[in-house]
């Protein structure tokens, strides 16, 4: 069994966060750190430590990723200017916490995808 994260606790509420949509198979909310105007974490609410472990029976929740990010990006009013999805997997990708996550970031130009600030 894989070892749960702060981000289980934030997904049943037991521990505070700004969570912005919530529904049967994903959590989003916003990121403790932002690295631009909007930096929301879109998670899969069942523990996948890394996209290593996907197996098609995420793909479900996985694709939820995505229509929820599109609302958000709606939502925030950012959708037009654009923004970017980021999922980083282990060391070399920068993951700090072993459960995925899609990090929407977006409200600024972002510049080149690859930078010394890793976005
Ligand atoms: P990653 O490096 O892709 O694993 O990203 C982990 C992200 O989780 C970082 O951007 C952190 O700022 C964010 N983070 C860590 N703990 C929390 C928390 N309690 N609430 C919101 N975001 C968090």
């Amino acid at each position: 069994m894989a070892e749960e994260t702060i981000f289980s606790k934030i997904i049943r509420r037991e521990i505070p966060a700004d969570v912005v949509y919530q529904d049967e198979l994903v959590t989003a909310f916003r990121d403790i750190s932002p690295q631009a105007p909007t930096h929301i974490l879109i998670v899969p609410n069942v523990l996948i430590p890394t996209v290593n472990d996907v197996t098609a029976d995420h793909e479900q929740a996985l694709g939820r990723l995505f229509t929820v990010a599109a609302k958000i990006a709606r939502d925030e009013g950012i959708d037009e200017d654009g923004y970017r999805l980021i999922m980083n997997c282990n060391r070399h990708g920068g993951q700090e916490v072993y459960h995925i996550h899609m990090h929407l970031v977006g409200g600024r130009a972002l510049g080149p995808m690859l930078s010394h600030k890793g976005l």
